[in-house]
């Protein structure tokens, strides 16, 4: 076994170099110190445990609170030759008994354990016994109550951790906070110095928001034009739109699967699995979905309504791409689901704080939808993270949103609505602006109105993109009990004054062809013929998962195969520099991919 951590990723992982602070995290473990790792999803946080566990001497015991997880986890080792094994309450007790046996005998080195299991007095009484490399625990913002997923069993995990002080303990998460960082340290004894933040940005995701007019159409023509054969996530709302979504993507051709807290649990595990092991499938799903999916090509999510926080979305969007190839994350935006949002958040009686809360979450989302800026620039910034420059991977960078001085625009409609009396919807207002001749107007005199007609200059959709944009900003609210009236906000005074300006962006026109974004770069087969061998590779590689059982991408990620569709190999010693190739792989795979690569030119 190689001891040094550059020859454990290149012998037994297949890279070449460490990402982001990984190997100062691992030198800090191998030194016998504890740390905390913040690491945005995909980011390569296990590694940072799995290389100490494979150089020092025992074994390494990683919590990890999801049984999926940990199979996929443990999987993926094996296939890498590692001796790897969880104990939770998937397995039968043959199969228990088999694992604490390797326990017992040294054979393991690393083992996956449910938190629950670790308090159990026989378990505890084994670890007593073996030498332990190393505790690591996963997900560790569960442990700490400001976290947003807080789990009780979490708190035994510092018992344990207090049982073998000289142990070195590495907690891992993907979000959290200060307080939440502040927590985990204190809960689990963790000096402050080994705390490693890599920062949140996710470079190899496309943000773009559109509009919402006929949202099928629209997600249909998203997935056909950027997405087609690609596996991706599609977030609704509802159940009922799940269901109808999953059907009608099914009917245009697009294989989809519905996934939501009201499906069988049976139902609902085969659906997950389904999308684990095989490639190009689409669920469309309820928030309900997503925990315990580390699947690394998921190459789209798809957010069908306007979720109601920048953490929820981001935390979502953050599904896509784990595998650090290109991935979009794709949202449609109307007002009308924002404000069915805000009202439903608004309830009956006084504002509590939680509420306000919620409110100002809501609005945060809202602003994030309609800037003119980097969308990547608002999410950092959101998470107190400022990007020093525009992205160049999102939409409004990709296609520059152009603003103009709405304020006289802004004026108009203000006091159009003023004047009608602040109980009419967007329709009726515009048509007044617009001096248009209709029976609501004459029966209401509405043309006898000194705004009847000021507004010819301005196409309707123009209009009611100005009326949208008032909403997002807070000038209007509108009145979801009733019709949908819209009323000024106290906010108005100013603008009506003429004492505040008002820039307003204008909207894309939805048809046009999109632009290539620079961070593609050469990491997904461009060619016709690469693209050919990519998925015929695909195809061996799934032949082999059905075979074994496993989720394809256990086998090679998606990068590998695209490495070897690009710079195809001659030989085996070509292969073995293929990145995602360590010794097990080369010895167990290279002969089957050498030789479809091969053989494909003359197939
Ligand atoms: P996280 O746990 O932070 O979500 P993982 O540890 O699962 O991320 O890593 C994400 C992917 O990146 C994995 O497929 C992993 O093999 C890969 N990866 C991790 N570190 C490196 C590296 N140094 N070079 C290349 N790929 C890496
Ligand atoms: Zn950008």
């Amino acid at each position: 076994m190689p001891r040094h951590p550059r020859d454990v990723l290149k012998s037994v992982f297949g890279y070449d170099a460490f990402r982001l602070q990984q190997e100062a995290i691992i030198e800090r473990v191998l030194n016998g110190q504890d740390a905390l790792v913040i690491m945005p999803t995909g980011g390569g946080k296990s590694l940072c445990y799995q290389i100490p566990a494979l150089i020092q001497p025992g074994v390494a015991i990683v919590v990890s609170p999801l049984i999926s997880l940990m199979q996929d986890q443990v999987e993926t080792l094996r296939q890498l030759g590692v001796r790897a094994a969880f104990l939770n309450s998937s397995l039968t007790r043959t199969e228990q008994r088999v694992v604490e046996r390797q326990l017992d005998g040294g054979d393991l080195d690393l083992l996956y354990v449910a938190p629950e299991r670790l308090l159990m007095p026989e378990f505890l009484e084994r670890l007593d016994r073996v030498q332990i490399a190393l505790l690591a625990i996963d997900e560790a913002h569960c442990i700490s109550q400001w976290g947003h997923d807080f789990r009780p069993e979490y708190l035994k995990v510092a018992e344990v951790r207090r049982r073998y002080p000289q142990v070195p303990c590495l907690a891992v998460t993907a979000t959290a906070d200060e307080p939440t960082r502040r927590e985990i340290l204190k809960r689990l004894q963790l000096a402050s110095d080994g705390l490693f933040v890599t920062g949140f940005d996710r470079p190899n995701i496309r943000y773009a928001v559109t509009l919402k007019s006929k949202p099928k159409q629209q997600l249909l023509r998203f997935i056909r034009e950027e997405h087609d054969g690609d596996a991706g996530i599609v977030y609704c709302l509802s159940r009922k739109s799940v269901e109808e979504t999953a059907a009608w993507l099914s009917e245009e051709g697009i294989e989809a699967i519905p996934y939501h807290a009201g499906l069988k649990k049976s139902e609902r595990q085969e659906n997950q699995e389904r999308f684990l092991n095989e490639e190009g499938l689409v669920v469309v799903a309820t928030v309900a979905f997503g925990m315990g999916i580390d699947k690394p090509n998921v190459r789209f999510v798809a957010h069908y309504d306007v979720p109601k926080s920048i953490e929820s979305y981001y935390q979502e969007t953050g599904r896509a791409g784990r595998d650090g190839l290109p991935a979009t994350a794709w949202m449609l935006y109307s007002m009308a689901d924002v404000v069915m949002m805000r009202k439903m958040l608004e309830g009956n009686g006084p504002t509590t704080n939680h509420q306000w809360a919620q409110q100002h979450k809501l609005n945060a989302m809202v602003g994030y939808c309609e800037t003119v800026q980097c969308r990547r620039g608002v999410l950092l910034g959101y998470f107190g993270e400022p990007l020093p420059e525009a992205c160049g991977n999102c939409d409004t960078c990709l296609e520059p949103i152009e603003t103009w001085d709405g304020t006289v625009a802004a004026q108009k409609v203000l006091s159009c609505i003023y004047r009608t009396g602040q109980r009419f919807g967007a329709g009726h207002v515009i048509d007044v602006l617009q001096g248009r001749d209709t029976d609501k107007i004459r029966r209401f005199g509405h043309d006898r109105l000194s705004t009847y007609g000021i507004g010819e200059d301005r196409s309707k959709t123009e209009w009611r993109s100005v009326v949208r944009q008032l909403v997002a900003a807070g000038y209007l609210s509108v009145d979801v009990d009733g019709y949908g009236g819209l009323r000024l906000t106290n906010a108005c005074g100013p603008v009506l004054k003429g004492e505040e300006s008002v820039h307003l962006r204008k909207d894309p026109k939805p048809q046009k062809k999109k632009k290539a974004s620079r961070y593609t770069g050469d990491l997904l087969p461009t060619t016709p013929a690469e693209k050919a061998l990519f998925d015929h590779l695909r195809d061996v590689r799934l032949d082999l998962a059905r075979e074994q059982g496993v989720p394809p991408y256990v086998i090679f990620h998606d990068s590998t195969l695209a490495a070897m569709a690009k710079h195809p190999p001659k030989d085996l010693g070509d292969f073995a520099e293929l990145p995602g190739v360590g010794e097990a792989k080369l010895k167990r795979y290279g002969a089957v991919f050498l030789e479809a690569v091969l053989n494909f030119d003359a197939a």
